[in-house]
């Protein structure tokens, strides 16, 4: 099982001695960043392995390798010289630097070196050979970290990795790609991870080791783990994680979720298998183009023309497409029918995106008459042609066509979402407060768009209701297992 180091990238070690024992409960050993540090704190570098419990890496990162240190290589020797005086356990040395005092002091003290290269700006096309040529003896541990650049580099990394001779090594791919690296270090023979709790992370990608050990299960993940995530670019953001990761937990089940950040969804889809990769979610832009490149689906999909759930079936040695978007939004809509006996007869949909695509289906399907009011009106009118029913730009057109349809308003654009550039999107549409008002952004859950309709007396339901429904789906489609996360989920894990 491999292990967790927590950077410590503060300017001073009583910043650092804060930070350590703060995350003390879920670390093995930690890396005091030498080059982090104000300079008035170098003649004390040796006292800090004294003053801590668990083992510490020694390292002074140069700027060429992604550190903050702009000296010579004579100052960087002098530097790790004097720290070294202390009982460091392992120093990280930069391999391009030569420093034979150091090596002898290293040999002398029983300090183990990691014999390290960071390519900060991409997976160098002999990166198995850097990592073989790396340590210098046998007891040398040799890390390659690079900057990952998209999906065929996380698994051309962690091939490297699987295929080292090397027992010991540290793989780590840098940046948003790189990140399944860092949370399934197991899949690239990997001894350790890194993760940053302070302001500053020590390398792009960094995560904090709370978040690595609660919710994404660090400790507990094996090669008998099954790997379940989601798809998509951007994807870290993601809620999702906390929807599943605590379902494994309650139902104890050796299984994680993690954010896969994926620019080639059937590059991803065909060497999943590498990362024991059991089932995912699906979401922007990769909805449409995975319902195509995956040959099995459900007739929702069909119908769609996108999926948000995969799973894998082992026996068959192929992926199942499944929309689990479209039942996940009629849920909360239908209970709230149900509870205020209101009847649905006329709605209209804002957005004609992936998202717009799965509401408009279930719409149809529960016989509502249905009108799509887009941006870019070919859009719009492209989605309305499948299902024969009115479409408009956001014009004045629009506003009759949604005035003759507001039963039922529902919001499925992404303004409104943190992030987003634009807040409203359509302001000139004004509430008359007998709507029902769905949105289905869900970061924040309640948007500006949300917030007006509360205020002109709508009835609202919000996003984060139909992401619940749809992940209980997702949930039972992974795992054959029932979650109620309404029942027992607290806020705090959900948001
Ligand atoms: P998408 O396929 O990229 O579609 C985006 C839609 O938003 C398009 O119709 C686009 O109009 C419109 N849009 C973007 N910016 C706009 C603006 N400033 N003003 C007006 N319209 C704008 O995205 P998607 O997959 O449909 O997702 C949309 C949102 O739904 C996201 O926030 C996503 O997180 C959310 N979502 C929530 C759930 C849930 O479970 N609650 C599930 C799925 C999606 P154009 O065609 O003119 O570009």
């Amino acid at each position: 099982m491999a292990q967790l180091c927590l950077s410590l990238t503060e300017n001073t070690l009583a910043e650092n001695l804060k930070l350590l024992r703060k995350n003390r409960p879920y670390i093995d050993c930690c890396e005091l960043r030498i080059d982090y540090l104000h300079e008035e704190e170098y003649p004390s570098l040796y006292t800090f392995p004294e003053q801590v419990d668990l083992p510490v890496v020694c390292t002074l990162r140069r700027y060429e390798e992604g550190g903050a240190f702009k000296g010579s290589a004579r100052r960087y020797s002098e530097i790790l010289l004097s720290a070294l005086r202390g009982p460091f356990q392992f120093v990280d040395l930069d391999a391009k630097v030569s420093v034979p005092e150091i090596e002898a002091q290293c040999t002398g003290k029983n300090i183990t070196i990691i014999r390290s290269r960071h390519f900060v700006l991409e997976l160098p096309a002999n990166g198995a050979d850097v990592l073989e040529k790396l340590p210098r003896g046998a007891r040398e541990i040799p890390k390659l970290a690079c900057q990952l650049q998209g999906t065929e580099d996380l698994f051309r990394l962690a091939r490297i990795g699987r295929n080292s001779r090397h027992t010991k090594q540290i793989i780590i791919g840098m940046g948003a790609f790189g990140v399944p690296t860092r949370l399934l270090p197991v899949w690239c023979n990997s001894m350790l991870s890194y993760a940053t709790a302070g302001p500053v992370p020590a390398a792009p990608g960094h995560l904090d080791p709370r978040k690595m050990t609660e919710t994404f299960r660090f400790k507990q993940i094996t090669k008998n783990t099954d790997v379940f995530g989601i798809i998509g670019n951007p994807v870290l953001h993601s809620r999702s994680p906390y929807i599943h990761n605590p379902g494994f937990a309650r139902q104890k089940l050796d299984a994680v979720y993690i954010p896969f950040p994926t620019d080639d969804p059937q590059f991803f889809l065909r060497y999943a298998g590498e990362f024991n990769v059991k089932g995912l979610s699906v979401t922007v832009p990769h909805k449409e183009s995975a319902a195509r490149i995956v040959e099995l689906h459900d007739e929702a999909v069909r119908d769609i023309g996108s999926c948000n759930t995969l799973t894998w079936d082992d026996k068959e040695g192929e992926w199942k497409a499944y929309n689990t978007d479209y039942s996940g939004f009629m849920a909360p809509l239908k209970a709230f029918c149900r509870e205020h006996g209101k009847r649905i007869s006329k709605g209209t949909v804002i957005g004609a995106g992936g998202a717009a695509r799965a509401v408009v289906y279930a719409l149809v399907k529960a016989k509502v008459e249905v009108c799509i009011i887009n941006r870019t009106s070919d859009k719009a009118q492209r989605l309305a042609e499948q299902y024969g029913i009115f479409w408009s730009g956001m014009n004045e057109e629009g506003l009759r066509l949604a005035q003759d349809h507001r039963d039922l308003i529902v919001q499925t654009t992404s303004a409104g979402m943190k992030g987003s550039d634009c807040d409203d999107p359509w302001p000139d549409y004004r509430f008359s407060g007998d709507e029902l008002v769905y949105e289905i952004v869900y970061t924040p859950v309640y948007t500006p768009f949300l917030i007006r309709a509360q205020k002109a007396g709508c009835s609202v339901l919000t996003g984060d209701m139909m992401l619940q429904k749809q992940g209980e789906e997702q949930f039972f489609l992974f795992t054959g297992k029932q979650l109620n996360i309404e029942e027992e989920y607290s806020k705090e894990e959900l948001l």
